[in-house]
């Protein structure tokens, strides 16, 4: 879905001048002549979803879910890459002598920039993949991507001005004007509005609690602006948001899950204490300020639809399940709700004491497995497997009706999707949410 919405945008400008009266000029210039125009063409317009998918847009992450569109932000990343070197070849092939273009001490600023545009290319692709062996933490990774980025964008730009011929083409002049419009369009939006001027943005630190050693949740609440009412913000269980603890658009962003009830008058996140930033939210002092990016992302129950849920979470990966039996209980929502907990030990099982309170107040049954039992335990231990998933929907009505949401690490998605799928889940009824797209 999202790859088609994608595809049609990238190749919207290339077959609209194809379709445009005064592309039949470019047509007696040559097969590779044409060709280049048109890998450039794709090229340039992939480079701008690309840059645009990622830039926090609500309806997009909603519509599409965080992990689509990473994913293809990623792959348009690629696409870009391949079509920019297709380019190059087409340009070589045109006319042998362009070879000089690449010569940055005789071309013109033209091909300097488009160098300039590759290269930026090149070494985004090259991060990418040795983000993980060179161990770059996220930020310097974060960092370099963004610098990156914006030059291979400005590179770009100033290679497409220095095309004269093009830029005189009131086609070709309409269709870059646009694409930059919505570059600026979003990029403002992400970088100056919802970081200077959006006040919904805005909240304070209500209480910080301690759920076990490792895991904390923050409790914020809307900054009031003198005596006027706070602003109010609202989301769908399950969804999550980015926070920062500085009003700067170098200050570090990290996301979580908002573990609340949709209609609560606070807004809390449960942190497991992973690195310096988390350690940091846990030492909070009440009252300070603190920036909500959100609601963003798919993976929400909010719908009508389903006749009952299937969560499997992992660790803190019970976060968007909280938010969504939580919700569910403020709503009287009477249809069955079967969360799956996996933990390491004892000590991690989050929230026992309230999901015992809950499930007198709704149809919630939790079903808790342990990877490292300790001595006693008489409950569910080791993997996730056919024989749990069974005692999990015995006594359920029509679960072919039920909508499946699995959180947690990589290896536990993995089985629970493989074993849902042994069992004839189809995959449309299943959500996934990984607490990692760097
Ligand atoms: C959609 C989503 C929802 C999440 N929800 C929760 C939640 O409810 N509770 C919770 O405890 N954790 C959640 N996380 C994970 C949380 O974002 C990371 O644990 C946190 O950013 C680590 O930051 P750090 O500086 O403390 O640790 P670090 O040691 O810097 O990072 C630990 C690992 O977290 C990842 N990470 C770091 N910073 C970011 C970032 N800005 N964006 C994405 N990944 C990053 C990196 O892979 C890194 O290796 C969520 C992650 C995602 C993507």
């Amino acid at each position: 879905m999202a790859e088609r919405f994608c595809g049609a945008i990238v190749g919207a400008p290339a077959l609209a001048y194809l379709a445009m009266p005064t592309a039949a000029r470019m047509w007696q210039d040559g097969l590779w002549h044409r060709l280049s125009v048109l890998t450039g063409l794709l090229a340039l317009s992939a480079l701008v979803c690309a840059a645009v998918l990622p830039s926090r847009l609500r309806s997009l992450n909603r519509a599409f879910g965080i992990e689509s569109v990473i994913e293809l932000h990623r792959y348009l990343g690629v696409v870009t890459t391949a079509l920019v070197f297709a380019h190059l070849a087409c340009v070589v092939a045109a006319d042998p002598r362009n070879i000089a273009l690449l010569d940055l001490t005789r071309a013109p600023l033209r091909a300097q920039a488009a160098t300039g545009a590759t290269v930026a290319l090149v070494a985004l692709a090259a991060l990418a993949l040795l983000r993980r062996q060179a161990r770059l933490s996220y930020e310097v990774w974060r960092a370099s991507h963004i610098a990156f980025a914006t030059a291979a964008l400005v590179f770009a730009a100033v290679h497409v001005l220095g095309l004269g011929q093009l830029v005189t083409d009131t086609v070709f002049a309409t269709l870059f004007a646009l694409m930059a419009l919505l570059v600026l369009m979003v990029f403002g939006y992400r970088w100056a509005w919802r970081t200077w001027g959006d006040p919904s943005t805005e909240f304070v630190v209500r209480d910080v609690r301690r759920e076990n050693k490792t895991v904390s949740t923050l409790v914020l609440e809307p900054r009031r602006r003198g005596t006027g009412p706070a602003t109010s913000w609202a989301f769908s269980p399950g969804q999550f948001a980015w926070i920062r603890l500085e009003r700067s658009v170098l200050a570090e962003e990290h996301p979580f899950t908002i573990a609340s009830s949709a209609h609560d008058g606070t807004t809390q996140f449960t942190i497991r204490h992973a690195g310096d930033f988390t350690s940091t939210i846990r030492r909070l002092p009440l009252g300070s300020p603190v920036w909500v990016d959100g609601p963003h992302g798919a993976f929400t129950n909010d719908s009508d639809e389903a006749g009952g849920f299937v969560m499997i979470a992992g660790g803190v990966g019970i976060t968007p399940m909280m938010s969504m039996v939580r919700t569910a209980a403020h709503r009287g929502d009477r249809r069955p709700y079967r969360l799956v907990v996996v933990a390491s030990k004892p000590e991690d099982l989050l929230f026992r004491a309230e999901l015992a309170q809950l499930r007198q107040h709704m149809d919630l049954e939790v079903t808790e497995v342990l990877r490292r039992p300790t001595r006693g335990w008489s409950g569910h231990t080791g993997e996730i497997g056919v024989e749990l998933m069974s005692v999990v929907l015995s006594g359920a009505e029509s679960p072919e009706t039920f909508e499946f949401f699995i959180c947690g690490p990589p290896a536990l998605v993995t089985d629970a999707l493989s074993v849902l799928d042994l069992i004839g889940v189809a995959p449309q009824h299943i959500h996934t949410e990984q607490f990692d797209f760097a």
